[in-house]
């Protein structure tokens, strides 16, 4: 494309005046959620909105809605959002792109006279980052209905709700709020797309996350007098066990994440043969056939290894996320914008973390677009996008929504 749509100055400029508001030595930002410094960041993203000639509206959560009317008024809209509130000790990107980069397609869309059939509007989610209040993405879920509001649970005594209140974020149920299609724009943080040296990637899907608890029983005795060959030596068993997990993953199948982060040893005694083990698994993968797949492999596994090692085994499992999978036609958008900006086929590409799209994509169809961040490093002052390719993302997710806010042709 010869001329982009959208301003990737005025983008960067407004990334960089967000950046103000909280701002931490090394460049970084502290915005925590419904902070003094979240309404500061709330209040000047608001005027921004007005100023573009939206409509602001607020709902039980907090979560912000900036929207500029299509030509259609029975039109469902096309949301693009992210989130304004980082980590403690955050960068000036994470979630605060998503939600400009919105702002920049809206303010680009009336310099050029751009009308739309359906509305466009731009989500500020609440509590994404899950650092004040648990558990985190609270906005999005509270706006898919999959939130348990008496679980949310805040820093020091700080109330959720009452914080809403105090800083004048507390808003109504939305009335005719039909979402056609919903649009996420963020920092890759990891490192695909810098290796693959390519500014954007689409997002297939969010992994599915399972954690297990495996333990092995076996008994504990002398180190000193019990000879190897009759032991009943419940770490040694763990480590096998672990190894021939690894290798199964592998050959099972590449993209799976398996990773056992902490190990208890009992009694854990340098002296004592440990007659208990247990192995904290968190176990990633996009499709859910795959992570069945690894389930089956690893009550087998352990079936032969605790024989092997006479020990006796068992799995629970602590914790399950569902992996979503993207909509191909929003992915399809995506692509045929990339394609036409960069002139290239773009890169396909998982996301290994957690984002408000995982909740958007229960409701609506949605998808999400990376761009590339440097080392991979986020949740850190050292976060950065190079300028260019913020520019890029832009206007690639510019098009997108043009592509779906016009409807068929
Ligand atoms: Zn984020």
């Amino acid at each position: 494309m010869d001329k982009y749509l959208t301003n990737g100055d005025r983008l960067w400029s407004a990334l960089m005046e967000m950046a103000e508001i909280g701002a931490t030595s090394e460049d970084g930002c502290r915005r925590l959620s419904l902070s003094d410094e979240d309404r500061k960041a709330r209040d000047l993203f608001a005027g921004w909105c007005r100023d573009a000639g939206c409509r602001l509206q607020v709902d039980p959560f907090g979560n912000m809605f900036a929207i500029r009317p299509g030509t259609d008024p029975d039109a469902p809209l096309v949301l693009i959002g992210s989130h304004l509130d980082t980590q403690p000790h955050g960068g000036r990107f994470d979630g605060v792109l998503g939600v400009l980069a919105g702002l920049e397609i809206l303010r680009a869309l009336n310099d050029a006279g751009i009308a739309t059939k359906h509305p466009i509007a731009i989500a500020n989610w609440t509590n994404e980052e899950g650092v004040r209040f648990k558990p985190g993405l609270t906005g999005s879920k509270g706006f898919a209905g999959v939130l348990d509001r008496a679980s949310v649970q805040g820093e020091a005594g700080a109330d959720y709700f009452d914080e809403l209140d105090r800083i004048g974020y507390a808003g109504q149920r939305l009335a005719d709020f039909d979402i056609l299609a919903y649009y996420e724009l963020h920092i890759e943080q990891g490192p695909v797309l810098e290796t693959a040296d390519v500014a954007v990637g689409i997002v297939e899907g969010i992994q599915g996350v399972r954690w297990f608890e495996v333990e092995l029983q076996g008994q504990d005795a002398h180190a000193g007098t019990t000879p190897l060959d009759s032991r009943s030596d419940s770490f040694m068993a763990g480590a096998v066990l672990a190894s021939r997990l690894r290798d199964g993953a592998l050959s099972l199948d590449k993209d799976i994440r398996f990773t056992i982060g902490r190990v208890e040893v009992s009694p854990n005694s340098q002296n004592t043969v440990p007659g208990l083990t247990t192995l904290h698994i968190d176990l990633r993968h996009g499709s859910c056939a795959v992570l069945d797949a690894f389930e089956q492999l690893m009550s087998d596994t352990l079936a032969d290894v605790a024989t092997q090692e006479d020990v006796q085994g068992s799995i629970k499992q602590t914790m399950r996320v569902e992996p979503v999978e993207f909509d191909a036609a929003c992915q399809g958008h995506l692509r045929q914008a990339a394609q036409a900006t960069t002139g290239t086929e773009p890169v396909f590409l998982p996301s290994g973390a957690m984002h408000d799209a995982s909740n958007l994509a229960t409701m609506v169809p949605s998808a999400m677009l990376f761009v590339q961040s440097r080392d991979g490093i986020s949740h850190n002052p050292l976060e950065w996008s190079e300028p260019a390719h913020v520019a890029t993302a832009c206007e690639i997710l510019a098009q997108a929504v043009l592509i779906h806010a016009n409807g068929p042709v």
